[in-house]
């Protein structure tokens, strides 16, 4: 069932083959697709077996490593070479996790401000390593479930991931042997598996209440025409379903009289614990027992113990509504991701806080997988009904001085896009702007494709450089562009839509970008000329009016000299000359900055600085 596809960017012929998606979690990972028959995302899972792959590895004493449930029960006998939890460690030093170093029960070292590494007996493995294993580990299950290779993935992180971060798990992905086509956003992927956001047209504000087993966010979203955007996250790194189990373990050390010093009967108190937790999601009492005495333990008594953990999460979820700007009105859906969110008492809670019911019809643990293969089947071409995030084949950008080409948003840049970017006036009392959108790779304007022009007029008279005019392009799923200018002072604003791809065939595509390879060399000589030019051209015209205006202010030989330098610019600028352009510009500032300090006011401070279109 391969499809061929047409690359737009290379207008080549490419065979699809399997992308699945990956949430790789701190406490479990797993792997999902779109069910080639259903249409529908599953979590992949071998029979009877669960879907979710603990993300623990063993290391062995010969050597031999295991992965998984095999690895978990390691936690208990062997902790020293049992890690967990290396997601927590991606992209930090050993500085920003040296304080929680005690809640790992293996070695961490100082590797002198540089990125933190796990030590294990006489070997050292960086988080990106240790990731690495797990999804290689996801990657053999899922091709041994498909039976086929698995060579594409998109993979899930945390909002408040960094660049850092994203690029370590794009790392481990590309060390698993993955082509990591996409990072997707945790929340982001678990409203792709509601269903929302895949409808164009669609606009909703969404937060997603994620409680692991590790760590703790809550997210709010809006979705616009298929673009996420993520207003605020909040959370705690070291909050999850290890403190119910905890809670729960002290709840039972109090009352009963067995050893738990030991740290092995402590670890299996734990999973008791853990055991029973899970268990009064779905009844009322847990019984068992632990060392020959009877335990047990109510979900009343449960409730209680436990509300204290949560009450921290709905701090947390206030302080995310607030930096969002939201009320809690606002929020037209509350999702459920992760396993401890089966907890009634946490859904309860929730809902209480948002004032409605919140929406937890997929399965918490699965939820960000199947949102992740929801994406990865939209990137492999198969959902055409679905929207479409796709790339733009060529840079978009914008006219400037000189008929330069600034680009907004570059090639490959994912759809749906926005950029944004500020300009000014050039000169005083300028009162229209002329926003010229182009299409292309070269330096200027003239070698690129025009889209569209508008003139965004009405600018109150302002000194040059003091209004403030930002031009904003944002592509929408359909690949339609809307260019907005809008001077943020008077707030006067004109919008326009183009569509970029309009008559643009692979051919052309592949032509221009053919065009502005083999012309590389002599764009950027062009464009250093032009930018020398016109800060030239510009200084001259300011310093002109700065004299002017000032030159009851000056002595007669600050006027001789500048009077000088500006002719020997002028004279550099007729003979098209860039070295010595720039040589003359720098002579004339040279000269008139002294005195320009001296008796400069902001506002022509500012025309000498800003960047004109
Ligand atoms: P992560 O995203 O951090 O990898 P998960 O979403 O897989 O974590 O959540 C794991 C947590 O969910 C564990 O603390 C586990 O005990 C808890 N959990 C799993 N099933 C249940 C359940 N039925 N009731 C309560 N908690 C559960
Ligand atoms: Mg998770």
């Amino acid at each position: 069932m391969a499809k061929i596809a047409i690359n737009i960017a290379t207008g080549s012929l490419q065979q699809d083959e399997m992308i699945v998606g990956i949430d790789l979690g701190t406490t479990n990972s797993l792997v999902a697709i779109i069910h080639p028959e259903s249409k529908n995302p599953v979590a992949l899972k071998e029979h009877n077996a669960s879907s979710l792959v603990p993300s623990v590895i063993h290391f062995g004493s010969s050597g031999e490593l295991v992965v998984g449930d095999e690895a978990k029960q390691y936690l208990v006998t062997d902790p020293a070479h049992t890690i967990f939890s290396a997601k927590r460690l991606m992209g930090k030093t050993y500085n920003d996790v040296a304080g929680n170093a005690s809640s790992l029960a293996y070695k961490i070292i100082d590797d002198e401000g540089r990125l933190v590494k796990v030590q294990v007996d006489d070997r050292f493995y960086s988080p990106v390593d240790l990731s690495a294993l797990i999804l290689k580990e996801l990657k053999v299950k899922a091709e041994h479930i498909l039976k086929t290779t698995v060579g594409k993935a998109v993979i899930t992180v945390p909002a408040y991931f960094n660049d850092a971060q994203r690029q370590a798990t794009r790392d481990a992905g590309k060390l698993a042997g993955l082509d990591v086509l996409r990072i997707i956003n945790e929340p982001t992927a678990a409203s792709l598996a509601y269903g929302f956001g895949i409808k164009k047209d669609e606009a909703k504000t969404i937060a997603v209440y994620d409680l692991g087993g590790g760590t703790f966010d809550i997210s709010i979203l809006t979705i616009n025409d298929g673009i996420f955007e993520v207003l605020a996250t909040n959370g705690d790194t070291f909050l999850g379903g290890d403190d119910l189990d905890m809670a729960v373990v002290n709840y039972w050390v109090g009352k009963n009289t067995f050893a738990e010093d030991k740290n092995e009967t402590k670890q299996q108190l734990r999973l008791k614990a853990e055991e029973a937790k899970k268990y009064l999601s779905a009844n009322d009492v847990f019984t068992g027992t632990f060392q020959n005495e009877n335990i047990s333990l109510t979900k009343d008594e449960f409730e209680t113990i436990i509300k204290p953990i949560i009450d921290k999460t709905i701090t947390c979820c206030g302080n995310a509504l607030k930096d969002s700007g939201l009320t809690k009105k606002e929020i037209d859906e509350v999702i459920m991701v992760g396993g401890s969110t089966r907890t009634p008492l946490v859904k309860k809670m929730v809902s209480d806080f948002f004032g409605k019911q919140v929406n937890d019809t997929v399965n918490p643990d699965e939820v960000v997988a199947l949102g992740a293969a929801i994406q990865a089947d939209i990137l492999a071409g198969n959902t055409k009904d679905l929207l479409l995030l796709d790339v733009t084949p060529l840079s978009l950008g914008l006219e400037t001085m000189g008929g330069l080409m600034d680009v907004l948003l570059p090639r490959n840049s994912k759809i749906p896009a926005k950029a944004a970017r500020q300009y000014t006036t050039y000169k005083d009392g300028q009162s229209g702007m002329k926003i010229a959108v182009y299409q292309g790779e070269r330096d200027m304007v003239q070698d690129n494709r025009k889209l569209a022009e508008f003139n965004l007029s009405g600018i109150p008279g302002m000194p040059a450089g003091l209004p403030k005019v930002e031009v904003s392009f944002l592509i929408n799923a359909d690949g339609i562009l809307v260019v907005k200018a809008k001077e943020l002072r008077s707030g006067i604003e004109q919008a326009i839509q183009v569509k970029p791809q309009y008559e643009l065939t692979d051919e052309d595509v592949e032509k221009m970008l053919l065009d502005s390879m083999q012309n590389a060399e002599k764009d950027i000589a062009t464009r250093a000329l032009v930018e020398a030019r016109t800060e030239g051209e510009q200084l001259l015209e300011t310093t002109e009016k700065f004299i002017q205006k000032n030159i009851a202010a000056l002595t007669p030989e600050e006027i001789t000299a500048t009077s000088l330098a500006m002719q020997a610019l002028q004279l550099s600028l007729d003979m098209q000359d860039k070295n010595l352009i720039q040589a003359k510009t720098e002579e004339l500032n040279a000269i008139s900055r002294p005195y320009a300090e001296r008796i400069m006011d902001q506002s022509v401070s500012l025309a000498m600085k800003g960047k004109a279109v």
